[in-house]
Order: C-alpha cells, then sequence, then structure tokens
C-alpha cells in the first residue's frame, strides 16, 4: 500500500528509516498494524488532521537510565535501564518491564507500542508503556537480583506513580522481582501505593493475576473455536516457553479438554508424547524459578524427547500457542506447522510470529490469534488490580477469573466486529482497527497543546 500521510516522506519504510534509525523490531510493529489502520486513518478528516498516524509511532517520553548495582563479590556492574512512556491518551501509562540481554530501544518500543493496541482493547483505562533493562538474571543469585532491582528502582521511583505510570512484569520479571521493586519504591518514597501490578495477595496483589495471561490465552482460543464451530476438546496444542504464560496456558488448555505436548526454553524444547498434566507443569514452575535453568531434567523426570537448541513448530498438533518470545516463529516452522495441519495459532507472547510466518498463515487461511488481542488478560487483571488498590478492597479469585473470562469474550468479539474480510475473520486487522479507533478518538478530543 502507498504511503501518504505525509507528504515529507515515499514510504513508510523512508518514515521509518528517518524517525526511528536502526530499530528493526519497532520497524516490524509498525508495518504490521498499517495497512490496517491507513485505511480507517484515511477515511477520517479528524484523524487526518490531528496527524494520528504519525503521534501514533513517537512514544511521547522515553526515559534511560544507568543502573549501577554491586554484585556478591563485591564488584560494581552497570547496566541500562529504560521506561518508554508510549501513549497516555486513554489512561496512566501501563506495561510491563522485562529483564534480558535482548532489551534495548527497538525492542521496547515495539512493545510498547503494541501495548497501546493491547491495552485500550481490555476496555479498561490504560495507556501504553513498557520498560526494562539489558540485565540477564541467568546464574545471578537472589541477593543480586534484589540489589538489582533496588537499584533499577533507585532511578524509576521518579517516573512512575498511580496517576502516572503504573508497571508490572514481563520476561524474567515476576512475582519476585515485582516484590524487590515495590519493597525499593515504598522505602525511598515512603509511599505505599498502587505503583506495580502483579504484587503479592500479601501487599495488595490481586488474586489470578499470575494465571491471568495464559488462562487469557486459552479463553481466547475457545471463543475463536467456538466462533468456527469447534472447540478445544481433544485438541492436541504445541506450546513454547516455559514461564508464566506458557505454563498457565498449558494448565488451561488441558482444563478446557486439550492435550499439551510440548514447552521449551532458549536451550532446547520437550515434546511429552503422553501430554503434560498439573504435577509435571507444578514441577516445571518450581524448576524454572531459579534463574537460567534448564527445561531438559524435564525428560529424566517424566520421559518423553528433549531436542536441544530447537523449537517445537516441527511437532504435529491442531494449535500452536507461542508463548515465549518475540520473533520465535518464523515463515519456514510457519509452512512445517502448515504442512503438518495446523488449524489454529494463538499467541501468547507478543510479536512471537514473523511477517513471513503470519504470512504463510494468512494465505493459508489458518485461525491466527496475535497477541496484541490473545494475551490481553494478564494486563487486564493488572487494570482490575488497580481498581481493587483504588477502592482498598480485594475481590476474590472467582469474580477475577469470570471478569477476565468477560473481557476475553469483549476483545474476541471486537476483532471478529472490525476483522472481517472477505468471508473470514482477520483477527490482526479486527484488533489493530479497534484499538486504533479507542486510542485515536482519544487523541483527535484531547487536542494538542
Ligand atoms: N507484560 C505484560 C504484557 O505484555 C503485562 C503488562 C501489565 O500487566 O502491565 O501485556
Amino acid at each position: 500500500m502507498s504511503f501518504s500521510l505525509s507528504a515529507k516522506y515515499d514510504s513508510l519504510s523512508a518514515f521509518l528509516e528517518s524517525r526511528a534509525p536502526n530499530e528493526p523490531e519497532f520497524h516490524q510493529a509498525v508495518s504490521e498494524v498499517i495497512d490496517d489502520i491507513k485505511p480507517i486513518i484515511d477515511q477520517s478528516d479528524a484523524y487526518k488532521a490531528a496527524n494520528i498516524f504519525e503521534r501514533l509511532v513517537e512514544p511521547e517520553r522515553m526515559i534511560s537510565f544507568q543502573v549501577a548495582w554491586q554484585t556478591d563479590a563485591g564488584e560494581i556492574e552497570v547496566n541500562r535501564g529504560y521506561r518508554v512512556q508510549f501513549n497516555g491518551a486513554i489512561g496512566a501509562y501501563k506495561g510491563g518491564l522485562r529483564f534480558h540481554p535482548t532489551v534495548n530501544p527497538s525492542v521496547l518500543k515495539f512493545l510498547a507500542f503494541e501495548q497501546t493496541f493491547k491495552n485500550a482493547l481490555t476496555g479498561l483505562p490504560m495507556g501504553g508503556a513498557k520498560g526494562g533493562s539489558d540485565f540477564d538474571p541467568t546464574g545471578r543469585s537472589e541477593a543480586e537480583i534484589m540489589r538489582f532491582c533496588g537499584a533499577f528502582m533507585q532511578e524509576l521511583h521518579r517516573h512512575i506513580g498511580p496517576d502516572i505510570d503504573v508497571p508490572a512484569g514481563d520476561i524474567n520479571v515476576g512475582g519476585r522481582e515485582i516484590g524487590y521493586l515495590f519493597g525499593a519504591y515504598r522505602r525511598i518514597t515512603g509511599h505505599f501505593q498502587g505503583v506495580l501490578t502483579g504484587k503479592d495477595e500479601s501487599y495488595a496483589g490481586s488474586a489470578m493475576r499470575t494465571e491471568a495471561t495464559g488462562y487469557g490465552v486459552m479463553y481466547f482460543l475457545s471463543d475463536m473455536l467456538e466462533a468456527h464451530d469447534d472447540g478445544l476438546d481433544g485438541k492436541t496444542v504445541i506450546i513454547s516457553g516455559a514461564g508464566n504464560v506458557a505454563t498457565y496456558a498449558a494448565e488451561k488448555a488441558i482444563a478446557l479438554g486439550g492435550k499439551v505436548i510440548s514447552l521449551s526454553d532458549s536451550s532446547g524444547f520437550v515434546h511429552d508424547p503422553e501430554g503434560l498434566t498439573q504435577e509435571k507443569i507444578d514441577w516445571v514452575r518450581a524448576h524454572k524459578s531459579k534463574p537460567g535453568a534448564s527445561l531438559q531434567p524435564y525428560v529424566d523426570k517424566f520421559g518423553g524427547d528433549w531436542s536441544e537448541g530447537k523449537t517445537p513448530w516441527g511437532l504435529e498438533g491442531d494449535i500452536a500457542a507461542p508463548c515465549a518470545t518475540q520473533n520465535e516463529l518464523d515463515g519456514d516452522a510457519a509452512k512445517t506447522l502448515v504442512k503438518n495441519g495446523i488449524k489454529a495459532v494463538i499467541e501468547g507472547a507478543n510479536m512471537p510470529s514473523t511477517t513471513d510466518a503470519k504470512e504463510v498463515f494468512q494465505s493459508k487461511k489458518v485461525l491466527f490469534a496475535p497477541g496484541k488481542a490473545a494475551n490481553a488478560g494478564g494486563v487486564a487483571v493488572s487494570g482490575l488490580e488497580i481498581s481493587q488498590n483504588r477502592k482498598r478492597q480485594s475481590d476474590d479469585a472467582e469474580d477475577i477469573d469470570a471478569s477476565l473470562r468477560t473481557i476475553m469474550s469483549n476483545i474476541h468479539a471486537a476483532c471478529v466486529e472490525e476483522g472481517k474480510r472477505d468471508g473470514h475473520v482477520d483477527y490482526t486487522k479486527g484488533a489493530n482497527v479497534a484499538g486504533l479507533r479507542k486510542v485515536a478518538d482519544a487523541m483527535v478530543a484531547q487536542g494538542v497543546a
């Protein structure tokens, strides 16, 4: 599609190269929404007059800071910390913190951009943000992780607040790290307030936040299959990842009658033809809580096969649920999945399928749910945690789970409504258009300074 949003640039790539040089992940995320949102912007005089496109792809604020911290051996290490406050039109900034060596401005901008659409889809008032550090927790002691979190918050605390920006977890930032970050915030500022989500229930966290992303993924999948006269019962599910999203997605898939045959981490994947069980999942969670632990000992304990350095996309199954990280499923993997008869792909991670992979799924009309819709359950329950903190009361797990179920159904319905294309549902288009409308309307209403 030709690019005519600004007379200054004659192609989207020229625009992105000029505005955001050397940011491949961010370019990918923008390129993947442009065809869906450009016609909507073109049809609206208000969106065009407000220059929505250029404002939508420029973070409102990017903060980069030094994190100097002490190892157990007494050495001082220096990492880089970031917070990208991408779009605050519909609410205080909201999005996770990721600690991983791959964290850089491009990755965080793509994540915060996607988060803007995702948060809008939940129907809750949350703007889009993301942050983190290039810190690698692999092989670090708990004391080192605690000191790193303290040093990170030493700077971050001045940029966040319940009405400003409310971070949460992401890759390598779970309940333990949120606890250390919250403790540091409280000690530095003297305020006990809802400044992070994903907190433990012992200090104003929400029931079901840990489970929410993975459960939400499977709720969305159920709705998507049901809308196509099918269901999860009896389906074989290939899952990648072994963290929060993957393990709770596996748990819910099994509860809904599916058979989960894989999990993976950065060192390889487990194929368990017998299928995962609750006992096996509990073991994975306990085992993976040690920073950097490989999944490989799974096969010594429970059987199955370990494939070193490989991804599970060569397995045969009905459903693929990439729940590890961005660009983990490429075009060749997509072709193999299609050849092996895959029926649906549901993204638990953020942008786990490459552009090539998405094209393969789209050309073969494989049901495909993008992460910004399918994994929105996590941030949705974060939104419910914010509400509970505001009223200084906790809702019980059953009520939160029921709200999560409803929110995922609403997101599914919005994708169907906006994603109709030549007799089938393009869920990516649906998510992009529904997310855009909400954010762009708020931006138009608020004008510019
Ligand atoms: N990191 C999660 C995501 O990608 C959750 C963010 C949050 O709860 O703020 O949506």
